[in-house]
């Protein structure tokens, strides 16, 4: 009884997570490898692929905007790790049998396709694409998920979207969550949102890629055992022109690939220490949440250029008192 009693104490004293924080792995990497204005040079494919070895990373999101950037895709997955799980995301879905053969025999894990909702008159056009899209990479062979980013018009018409996308069979469905402040969305806009979302019977697994909605779902956003937002512990981000990021939404700039190893980034990069120091303040840590919710995303209070440990500005919890 006793012991138990130690364990629960060190459980709850959150030295457990301090002693895992700069442990390498389970690591998530995204790369954007292409827009229209950059593209990761050939050149430091196989530097970065190095390092992800070496990083243990587990799974890699490679983002492409730019149909011209396939061949730095192939390259890419071709010196990958064979054991990372390859995921490539894209929005453009205007692809061939042909593309789809070679990404598949590539060694590609999983194709997921982004639905970009810009106006509400594009919506059945978008998901008449994005049908056509999932059925010639389900017949093509590969594993095939749909990501929705959460907008001002997807929230318009939720309801109606998630009934078309519940006859898509596909293996899994994501939404990632809106920007702050854009399209004036609230926090009450996101609860509404999350909490259909997570009543609506899908018939295939759900994610909301935001911390805030593990309050509704009761899923863990990431490792529990990191003291906050995951940023930079267990994710990191390459943009375009090699600078890295924590995540693909906090803009702490931690150094570039074209001058220093990525491995060497993930080590002692200041961007990286700085982020790996915060903690929540004290509302998110007195928080009946915080073991699934860990303080919320850091990235919109840092756009906000407001202190990190305050809770998460779309926090309906502590905003609303919901
Ligand atoms: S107060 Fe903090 S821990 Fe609690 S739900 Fe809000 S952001 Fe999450």
């Amino acid at each position: 009884m006793k012991s138990l009693n130690v364990i629960n104490y060190f459980l709850k004293s959150g030295v457990h997570k301090m002693l895992f924080e700069n442990l390498s792995g389970p690591l998530r990497v995204s790369i954007r490898l292409s827009d229209s204005q950059n593209n990761i040079e050939s050149q430091y494919i196989q530097d970065i692929c190095n390092s992800m070895k070496l990083m243990r990373v587990n799974i890699i999101t490679m983002q492409i905007y730019d149909p011209n950037a396939y061949p730095l895709i192939f390259e890419f997955i071709k010196l990958l790790d064979c054991k990372i799980h390859k995921i490539l995301s894209v929005q453009n879905t205007n692809f061939t049998e042909n593309l789809l053969d070679r990404l598949r025999e590539s060694g590609l894990d999983t194709m997921a396709l982004v639905l970009r909702i810009t106006s509400l008159e594009d919506i059945q056009n978008k998901l008449q694409e994005l049908k056509n899209s999932v059925k010639l990479c389900v017949d093509g062979g590969i594993k095939t998920s749909i990501v929705v980013p959460l907008n001002s018009g997807v929230l318009t018409e939720l309801d109606s979207i998630l009934a078309i996308l519940k006859d898509i069979n596909v293996e899994k469905l994501s939404f990632s969550p809106p920007e702050i402040n854009t399209d004036g969305i609230s926090s009450e806009t996101v609860l509404d949102a999350y909490t259909l979302i997570n009543a609506f019977n899908m018939g295939k697994p759900v994610i909301i890629q935001d911390p805030l909605a593990s309050k509704i779902t009761g899923q863990d956003y990431g490792p529990t055992f990191f003291p906050s937002c995951p940023a930079g512990r267990s994710m990191l981000h390459i943009e375009t022109d090699g600078t890295v990021y924590p995540c693909t939404r906090l803009k702490v700039s931690c150094g570039n690939i074209k001058e220093r190893a990525l491995h060497d980034i993930w080590k002692d990069s200041e961007g990286l220490k700085q982020i790996r120091s915060l903690r929540n303040g004290e509302t998110c840590s007195k928080c009946e949440h915080i073991s699934n919710c860990l303080g919320g995303c850091k990235a919109r209070l840092y756009k906000l250029n407001q202190d990190m440990k305050l809770p998460d500005p779309l926090c309906w919890h502590v905003h609303k008192g919901v």
